[in-house]
């Protein structure tokens, strides 16, 4: 699909801007409001018109999700169930795959007692009798990688998944925050926030051990173009990028089957953050390039089966929502930038709530995500002041 110049589509996406907010990546956080999104931006509306026929808008084939503990044949060889997450996003989908005389795990849950004992449930009667072979991590945020290291003991089951992922993994379940606060503090100053929202910004802890105590020390890795046998079916590994650096999606051809992580969700727009640790990071032009690698290698017809609210047929026209809805916010970021605009200036103008404390942290990734998209397309300039912010500007020539 042809890339659109940004600033030229208006998008038929909505913003609410409501309960569930963009991330940095999973480590900002203290309370519950800010871990709740560590994952994922502002809900996006979507038509759920039904009819099959119909693939410009979203089907969902399954109008309830299985209960904790409990699982669904949801395709070929596949079924589904979910776990409970402590965020406003209060849940993950999780896969497995049956793998001859065993099973592979598709994505391990966040790491709570909960989630342990949903895991035992489904291995006391969900499993046939059969171990767990192989566990697959779709990338390394907690609620996907959380009990890798678990269920790899448990089982004596290799993990697989990207090298970025499990470098990104194993990097921050050693990071107890300390070393790097003072370069997310400046980080905080750069994109605009005062003193106080600064140092606040820089003294949270990273997070990601609650989520994830550890992670195997070894690895299985998997890349893109590689095809996976999994039960005498071959899954191909697509990347998606921007959300995570290397999220591994699979797709089985046989079935017309793709899980897909986070790269595309039907309720919600994926979060797509600039990271503190990579400030100047463009996440969204790899988000939006490796989604339409994603959209050329799908069949229309694609049964999608994301990481968050229901499976869902329509995967072109989610990856076409998904794509407008960040060159919607191209647009806003354009309009507001024809005097120099820093990304903490751009939070009103993303996101209309009131934003606390915490979530400031997680909006102001996404909305410098958008800002750096446009300056590397040199839509927008940027200069650093005197008082050492970044502020963006539209060159309208
Ligand atoms: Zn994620």
């Amino acid at each position: 699909m042809a890339a659109e110049r940004p600033g030229t589509l208006k998008s038929r996406i909505y913003s609410l801007g409501l309960a569930l907010l963009p991330d940095t990546g999973a480590f900002l956080t203290g309370g519950r409001g800010a871990c709740l999104a560590f994952l994922h931006g502002p809900p996006c509306r979507v038509n759920s018109d039904t009819g099959l026929h119909m693939l410009d808008t979203l089907q969902f084939p399954v109008a309830a999700a299985p209960a904790p503990g409990e699982t669904i044949a949801i395709a070929p060889g596949v079924r589904w169930l979910r776990m409970p997450l402590p965020f406003a996003l209060n849940h993950i989908n999780l896969w497995l795959l049956e793998d001859g005389p065993a099973w592979t795990i598709v994505d391990c849950g966040y790491a709570l007692p909960d989630t342990k004992e949903a895991w035992e449930r489904i291995f006391a009667q969900g499993l046939d009798g059969r171990p767990v072979r192989r566990i697959i991590v779709t990338h390394y945020h907690p609620d996907h990688m959380g009990l890798a290291d678990w269920l790899s003991q448990r089982w004596e089951a290799p993990l697989w998944t990207t090298e970025k992922e499990w470098l990104h993994a194993r990097m921050f379940s050693q990071d107890t925050g300390e070393v790097s606060a003072a370069s997310r503090r400046l980080f905080a100053h750069r994109a605009g926030l005062d003193e106080e929202a600064s140092t606040i910004f820089g003294e949270r802890q990273g997070n990601y051990r609650r989520g994830v105590p550890s992670v195997p020390p070894t690895y299985h890795r998997v890349s893109q173009g590689m095809d996976i046998e999994i039960g005498g079916r071959t899954w191909r590994v697509l990347i998606g990028e921007g959300h995570a650096p290397e999220l591994a999606c699979l797709y089985c051809a046989e079935t017309g089957v793709l899980i897909a992580g986070d790269q595309i969700l039907p309720r919600i727009s994926p979060n797509v953050s600039v990271q503190t640790h990579e400030p100047d990071g463009d996440p969204l032009a790899r988000f939006l390039a490796s989604l339409a690698k994603i959209r050329d290698a799908l069949p229309p017809e694609t049964l999608v089966l994301p990481s968050h609210n229901l499976p869902f047929y329509g995967a072109h026209h989610r990856i076409d929502e998904l794509i407008s809805h960040h060159h919607q916010r191209c647009d806003q970021v354009i309009a507001a930038c024809t005097e120099p605009r820093s990304g903490a200036d751009l939070l009103p103008v993303l996101f209309r709530r009131m934003l606390d404390r915490h979530q400031t942290g997680f909006a102001l990734g996404e909305a410098l995500a958008h800002l750096h998209y446009l300056a590397a397309q040199g839509t927008l300039s940027r200069t650093c002041g005197e008082d050492g912010v970044n502020r963006f500007l539209y060159s309208a020539a």
